[in-house]
């Protein structure tokens, strides 16, 4: 078989995914859910109202006022917020209104409390008879107009986003109280050797923990799919197998394992998969984590990531991300990529490289330095990290100032 290119594995991966099915959700349950359709904008605001607690007036009343000779108006209503008013205002009228209370009739404009003579520092002061107003304002001063944050018939957010807080806010602004969203899809996740053991077992001699287990259901449930967690499958043809057809019965849309898809005595992954179903590549032009394997079991799509924690990871980041994405059906699933400098000389062996670096503001640059040594179980220069920095294929060595794009993490 021949080694792939990370693109063209990463094109091979994703033309075997598309978007799940779609559901309706009550908006309180929509938090981090994909959008199924875009998002279109009534007036906001819904009507002309006040910005501050004050008096509602007709600013050519007060033109010209000040605090040694004040216009005095009658204030015939009060109009808290919430209430819709009644009434309508005439000239050397007010009415005392309170922040987002709708603006009475014949009103243009309010003048803020602190510009008049009303005794605003005690709560719960009767509204007064008349006002003296002590500064001018102008028409439309103080006044939240209809409209004038969004008009009707705006896109406000677009298919394939991702809610997030202050989304779930608009779309109630927006009066909708059920979303059309994308179903959560279901990554089945396993990990593979005899050496493995939970977190909470005991650690016997030769045992290591399970770690990618943890790290990539993680990374499943960050990319808007659930995890579903099949835990460890011994080196064992029939355990392995029995792993994956719990993925079918628990209809995963996906298969992402770890480790078993390499060259040594006891990798059953590959097998496995391709005695029920087809395995398209397992290995690809790329470091850490060359041993990658895709392909399908019974129908459902598969991901083999190699075993060690940093391959796991970067493996993850590379091929299952995107294809997760799609999955859920996102517009874009990518991290966000940026270019940086290198602060150090950078050395590759030509593979497409992922390195793990910090990336921090020098002389107003951003620079990226590498997290110590690079091996592909020293999870701790994943820890300290906070982007990856991409060695493009072929390259073998960068300069200190080259221009380098990373990955946010
Ligand atoms: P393999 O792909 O099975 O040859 O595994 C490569 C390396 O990754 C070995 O050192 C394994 O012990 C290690 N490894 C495999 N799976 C895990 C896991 N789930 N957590 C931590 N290390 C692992
Ligand atoms: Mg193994």
């Amino acid at each position: 078989m021949t080694l792939l290119s990370v693109q063209a594995a990463q094109e091979r991966i994703l033309s075997r995914f598309k978007p799940v099915e779609t559901e309706t959700l009550p908006l309180g349950q929509c938090a981090g859910r994909v959008l199924a359709a875009g998002v279109v904008s009534i007036d906001l605001p819904l009507f002309d109202n006040s910005s501050v607690d004050g008096f509602a007036v007709i600013a050519a009343d007060i033109a010209g006022s000040t605090s040694a000779s004040p216009r005095t108006l009658s204030v015939v209503a009060d109009i808290p917020a919430g209430s819709a008013p009644g009434v309508s205002i005439s000239h050397g009228q007010a009415a005392r209104i309170m922040t987002g209370a709708p603006l009475p009739k014949g009103a243009d404009a309010v003048v803020m409390v602190e510009d008049t003579d009303f005794d605003y520092q005690a709560p719960n002061t009767a509204v007064p008879d008349r006002v003296e107003i002590h500064k001018p304002v102008r028409t439309g001063g103080n006044v939240r107009a209809r409209g004038a944050d969004l008009k009707s018939g705006q896109e406000v957010l677009s298919a394939g986003h991702r809610l997030r807080a202050q989304d779930a806010g608009m779309l109630a602004m927006l009066d909708i109280a059920n979303v059309s969203v994308f179903r959560r899809p279901h990554a089945a996740l396993l990990s593979s050797g005899d050496e493995l053991t939970p977190v909470d077992q005991p650690l016997e001699p030769g045992k290591i923990r399970d770690t990618n287990s943890y790290t990539l259901a993680a990374l499943i449930e960050d990319s808007g799919c659930e995890a579903l967690r099949l835990g460890i499958a011994p080196d064992r043809r029939d355990a392995i197998q029995s792993l994956f057809d719990e993925s079918i019965r628990m209809k995963a849309d996906v298969i992402v394992s770890s480790a078993g898809v390499s060259v040594g005595a006891f990798d059953f992954v590959k097998d496995v998969v391709e005695s029920n179903g087809e395995l398209d590549f397992w290995k690809v032009n790329m470091r850490p984590g060359k041993p990658v394997a895709f392909g399908e079991y019974r129908g459902v799509p598969f991901i083999g990531l190699p075993g060690n924690p940093v391959s796991a990871f970067v493996g993850f980041e590379v091929f299952v991300r995107p294809a997760l994405g799609r999955l859920a059906g996102l517009k874009t699933a990518a991290r966000p990529k940026i270019q940086v400098r290198l602060a150090e000389p950078v050395e590759s062996d030509g593979r497409e490289s992922y390195l793990r670096a910090i990336v921090e503001e020098r002389d107003g640059i951003l620079s990226a330095k590498l997290t110590g040594h690079q091996g592909s179980g020293n999870l701790l220069s994943l820890v300290q990290a906070n982007a990856l920095l991409i060695v493009p294929a072929g390259v073998k060595s960068l300069a200190t100032g080259s221009p380098v794009d990373v990955w946010w993490l």
